[in-house]
């Protein structure tokens, strides 16, 4: 069945109304791919009634950023979700969702939002937070699934669930990915055909940090042998970070992840896996 498609808040309030019992919410910035459509399908397995949002919140993206030209499909997108069950899909316009223009009042997301993606994007997190929050309070929803492919948002959003107590509970889900190891991503229909080959390096240069793990290596060396794949392909390394799965410190023994930024091109992609360091000892 088709998912109701509503446009502003007095909508969704009567389209929430017709859905009893427990929420879940997937928040998307469109161009879905089966990446988002994974987080609907785990969505429905904790909820009765499913919907997502499809909005690009101009508050996360910095001027120079790709905010103008970010992939925009409604029409693909609610038949993507249809496949997959939803039952909602709130598309809000920009003054739906800030009415007021710039708020005043924002969230800190505290020292995990200063590194890694925060230190190159350094407004980035308090831009998701501020609409993560509004969402979370214009739905009411029960429950929401965030995927892995954004480690840090997601450890952040737990975060900020836990430190101010929101009635809510957060479903992380795992990266999909192509079959030849490229993580999904709407940003990946930026690449050229030579561009996307490239890509593959980051998919591998994860395999190659995983196995350096696997064979007892310390942090630093997980930490070479995933950027040497990456500057053997050419791609503009952003960083190579091993951190801590919830605090994003750096690790140096235990579970990590191993998180990826790299520029394909123009093109800025992320990546990411979780591993054990020191598992062996050699
Ligand atoms: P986005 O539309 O890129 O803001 O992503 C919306 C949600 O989908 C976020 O929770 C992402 O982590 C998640 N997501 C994006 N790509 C993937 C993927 N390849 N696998 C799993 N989740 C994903």
């Amino acid at each position: 069945m088709k998912p109701t498609l509503v446009k502003t808040r007095d909508e969704l309030r009567g389209a929430l109304d017709a859905l009893p019992g427990r929420l879940g919410l997937v928040m998307t910035m469109g161009a879905l791919h089966e990446g988002h459509l994974s987080l609907v399908k785990e969505a429905k397995k904790h909820a009765d009634h499913v919907m997502v949002t499809v909005f690009v919140n101009p508050t996360q993206f910095a001027p120079g950023e790709d905010f103008d030209k970010y992939p925009r499909n409604l029409e693909a997108d609610l038949a993507a979700v249809a496949s997959v069950g939803a039952d909602l899909v709130f598309a809000p316009a920009t003054e739906e969702i800030y009415p007021n223009g710039n708020a005043n009042v924002t969230l800190n997301p505290g020292p995990s939002a200063t590194v890694l993606e925060g230190k190159t994007r350094p407004t980035h997190f308090a831009g998701v937070l501020q609409v993560v929050h509004k969402m979370f309070n214009i739905t009411g929803a029960d429950v929401a699934v965030f995927g892995q492919k954004d480690a840090q948002q997601l450890a952040i959003v737990r975060q900020m669930v836990r430190d101010l107590d929101m009635p809510i509970e957060i479903v992380g889900a795992p990266i999909v990915r192509a079959e030849d190891g490229l993580a999904l991503s709407s940003r990946n229909s930026y690449l050229s055909e030579a561009e996307r080959e490239q890509a593959l390096s980051l998919s591998a240069s994860l395999k190659a940090g995983k196995a350096a793990a696997e064979a007892g290596n310390s942090a630093d060396e997980i930490k070479t042998a995933t950027r040497s794949v990456l500057e053997d392909a050419g791609v503009r390394v952003d960083y190579v970070e091993l951190v801590d799965p919830t605090t994003f410190e750096s690790v140096e023994s235990g579970e990590g992840v191993l998180a990826i930024a790299a520029y394909v091109g123009q093109t800025r992609l992320i990546d990411n896996t979780i591993l054990n360091i020191g598992s062996i000892i050699k």
